[in-house]
């Protein structure tokens, strides 16, 4: 008999992000498992933007605490995430520029380093922008993007010098529970005993749920991106794009591509039989985006893609929660397609809950799965338009 003190179930970032906290926090037994491979989920698949620009502040400052970490890895996990900084611009609508003001004010109490750009300030910092169709942009110069494996694997790498056992290969196939109390998992390798379990297991996680009778309404939604070489002419890292008038965005990727997604994706994905190419409509539509914003991309050439699963939520944000049913049964559902950023945060939290009886770093009672029935959906004040159903450019 395997037995644990924590066994985090899902071998993501953000099952890797918690297992390391708790084993920095002093838990002494933790074990990581991972069904395929680490990374198997939308973390190996990530985009893997870092930006703080969020339009509530709870999701703003859980991405800000963690970009402190992008910012600092060597010091805070070891090794090198991968993190570059080229800025990001949040580009909305003209019609939404006041929910943009108030946006970046907010976002500057809780002190990120931020400000709204007008047009021409926006061309002084990518001068190859469109910006006849937009009035100002919010601008974030310290925010960027990682690699989200490197990410998800020095997190793992510091979680196994911190005495982590990380087992990939094993499935947890069955939650085992004592009346209201969660006991522990079985696996591919045998049963591990716990008093606490950790659920992070993207879009398989219902059918470990559904025989402890609970049902979270989440859809496994596949997603895509899609790479093209900088034209003749464009020779210069660009700042990361969210391009909410197009529902887009787009991010240098190595020394001479640009990485563009668009929020077109296509619910009811199988994650165990999905295609992982990429679609040809769907490069053209990234194309146009992209060259809308970056007319010199309009004849660039495109290099490859790929697609993955996210898992929405019925109001498109996480559920991060101790399941009130079962004592010992805590999760992270439904990461809605924008968790990689949020990861260290999210690890974070679930051990301070864990390891001191609540979350003390971050505020996540928005995120408790009970919301749905209670009818407190989210819905923020200052969205650019109804977008419950955005994912990773919301
Ligand atoms: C194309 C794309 C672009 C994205 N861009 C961004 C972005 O720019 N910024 C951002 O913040 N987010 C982005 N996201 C979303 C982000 O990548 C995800 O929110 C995040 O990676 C989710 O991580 P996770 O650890 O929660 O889940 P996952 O990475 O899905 O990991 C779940 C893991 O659990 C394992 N597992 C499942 N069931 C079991 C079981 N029974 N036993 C053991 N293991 C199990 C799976 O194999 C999998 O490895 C993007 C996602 C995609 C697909």
């Amino acid at each position: 008999m395997n037995t644990a003190d924590v066994i985090v179930v899902g071998g993501g970032v953000n099952g890797a992000s918690t297992a390391f906290f708790l084993a920095k926090a002093g838990v002494k037994k933790v074990v990581l498992l991972e069904r395929r491979q680490l990374g198997a989920g939308a973390s190996g698949k990530s985009g893997a933007l870092v930006r703080t620009h969020y339009t509530n502040p709870i999701e703003a400052n859980m991405a800000f605490e963690s970009l402190k970490v992008f910012r600092n890895w060597s010091e805070i996990v070891g090794g090198d995430c991968g993190f570059e900084s080229p800025g990001f611009l949040q580009v909305v609508a003209p019609q939404y520029e006041e929910q943009l003001r108030r946006n970046v004010a907010e976002h500057q109490r809780l002190g990120i380093n931020t400000r709204v750009l007008t047009t021409d300030e926006i061309l002084e910092i990518e001068p190859a922008t469109r910006v006849d169709d937009i009035t100002c942009a919010a601008y974030e110069p310290d925010s960027g993007f990682a690699d989200p494996n490197a990410t998800l694997y020095g997190f793992v790498n510091a979680a196994r010098d911190l005495g982590v056992d990380v087992r990939s290969g094993v499935e947890a196939t069955k939650l085992l529970a004592e009346g209201d109390k969660i006991t522990g998992v079985e696996t591919t390798d045998g049963a591990f005993m716990a008093d606490n379990v950790v659920l992070i297991p993207g879009p398989w996680a219902q059918r470990l749920v559904a025989p402890l009778g609970l049902e979270f309404d989440l859809e496994p939604r596949r997603v895509q991106v899609a790479v093209f070489r900088w034209p003749y002419g464009f020779d210069h890292r660009h700042p990361i794009f969210i391009d909410d008038s197009q529902e887009a965005w787009f991010r240098p990727e190595g020394a001479n591509s640009t990485l563009v997604g668009l929020e077109s994706g296509v619910d009811g994905a199988n994650p165990d039989d999905i295609a992982e190419g990429v679609d040809h409509d769907y490069v053209e539509d990234c194309r146009a985006a992209l060259s809308h914003r970056l007319p010199a991309f309009e004849h660039s050439t495109m290099r490859g893609g790929w697609a993955g699963v996210i898992t929405m939520s019925a109001d498109g944000r996480p559920i991060i929660d101790q399941i009130p049913a079962f004592a010992g049964l805590f999760c992270m559902l439904g990461d809605s397609g924008t968790s990689f950023k949020t990861a260290p945060a999210i690890g974070m939290g679930l051990a301070e809950w864990i390891t001191k009886g609540e979350p003390q770093s971050f505020d996540l009672h928005p995120f408790r799965s009970s919301r749905f029935a209670e009818g407190d959906l989210w819905l923020d004040e200052n969205a650019y338009g109804p977008h419950r159903e955005r994912t990773i450019s919301r």
